[in-house]
């Protein structure tokens, strides 16, 4: 997947530009950025979904959008209700049954496929995440780990080549946290599949990471973890001093992370100067 010189523009603004990113294929990347600094719309001009106001995009190998069911989705977290009976079974089934949300594929087509492959493929994902034993409760009745364990085997369901996955660990505790993000890092290992990762605390899956994008005031910067996570590139990137402090277990600390909602004024002043 790649991007040259890219921009998005909504609504008569720019978004972000200047955007270039090479991911090969099997990386495990990670988009992060202060809430506001189009990571979900960075995701979205990988679908294709918003079209690209400048520059060139090219993902496993087509323009985006075209791709299809070679890239598995997880927009950014919904909520199931309690009350909500539908099981998690059902909801990776509708992963195979509908090609988007609401749209389920022509009858005749459901039926072309053998109903038994898709029962076992259904099966072999909630395998995968380790979803197997809550499967047929009602999503509802689900803690929110499990539910994003559902949802992301029902992004895996068609088995695709591409993963993008908009923000799973959100609202989990630090131990789903990081068994989710072992889960998702298993899967791009062992499949070989290329996983894009929106993160809003790039520590969970810091020790699986091939390559970082930090996404601030309009801009990205991206590469190996060890070359955008230091102070001197963040605080460039962020216009504001940063300090990125090393924890004994190998973990990172980002001080003066312009994530608090005081810094949120900065992104709109950053976003709407033109880059030079
Ligand atoms: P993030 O995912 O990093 O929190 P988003 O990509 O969701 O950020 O949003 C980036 C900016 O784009 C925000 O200011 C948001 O209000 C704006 N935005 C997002 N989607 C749209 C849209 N469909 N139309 C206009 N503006 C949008
Ligand atoms: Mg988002």
């Amino acid at each position: 997947m790649c991007f040259r010189d890219a921009a998005v523009r909504l609504r008569a603004q720019t978004i972000w530009s200047g955007v270039s990113l090479e991911v090969a294929p099997g990386e495990f990347v990670a988009v992060v950025g202060p809430n506001g600094a189009g990571k979900s719309t960075l995701i979205k001009a990988i679908l294709g979904v918003h079209a690209l106001s400048h520059g060139e995009a090219s993902v496993l190998g087509l323009p985006p959008g075209q791709a299809g069911r070679r890239i598995g989705y997880l927009p950014q977290r919904r909520s199931f209700d309690a009350s909500l009976r539908v099981r998690g079974v059902d909801i990776v089934r509708l992963g195979l049954d509908g090609n988007r949300w609401g749209t389920p594929l022509p009858v005749a087509d459901r039926f072309r496929g053998s109903r038994r492959r898709d029962r076992e493929r259904v099966a072999e994902v909630l395998e995968l995440v380790g979803a197997t034993s809550y499967a047929t409760r009602p999503i509802g009745q689900t803690s929110g780990g499990e539910q994003q364990r559902l949802l992301i085997a029902q992004a895996l369901v068609h088995d695709p080549e591409l993963l993008l996955l908009d923000e799973p660990l959100d609202s989990l505790d630090l131990p789903n946290q990081a068994a989710i993000a072992a889960v998702i890092s298993g899967i791009c290992r062992d499949r070989g599949i290329t996983v894009l990762i929106v993160a809003h605390d790039v520590n969970p899956i810091l020790s699986y990471l091939d390559r970082v994008v930090y996404l601030a005031r309009g801009r990205a910067l991206s590469g190996p973890p060890s070359e955008v996570i230091t102070s001197e590139t963040l605080s460039q990137l962020y216009g504001t001093p940063i300090e990125v402090l090393h924890t004994s277990d190998g973990g990172l600390v980002v001080v003066g992370h312009p994530e608090a909602p005081a810094h949120h004024s900065d992104r709109h002043t950053g976003r709407t100067h033109e880059r030079p």
